[in-house]
């Protein structure tokens, strides 16, 4: 897999990591260090990992182009963003 992702005019480094959790300390799927220019995402989950970094590509490109995004917003964008794409393949090959 390639581990790097291309947002913007930066370049992130793409992994997946047991155990990840928030600035919190609670779990969670995913993780965007816009200062370390890392995500992360969990490989202890059941959801697919191309929805969870569709997730953090959504908080990345909200950082690159200073959106503002609140994160039920980031939340609301990735679900229907990945909708779309896995429900209509012929568009998105
Ligand atoms: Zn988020």
């Amino acid at each position: 897999m390639n581990t790097k992702l291309k947002i913007g005019s930066l370049t992130y480094e793409v992994d997946i990591l047991p155990f990840i959790r928030d600035d919190e300390g609670h779990e969670a799927l995913g993780r965007c260090d816009t200062d370390k220019l890392n995500i992360i995402i969990s490989q202890d989950t059941n959801i697919p990992t191309p929805r969870i970094l569709l997730h953090e590509v959504i908080h990345a490109i909200d950082y690159e182009y200073g959106l503002e995004l609140v994160e039920s917003q980031v939340r609301i964008l990735a679900n229907a963003l990945y909708q779309v794409i896995n429900d209509n393949d012929d568009f998105f090959e």
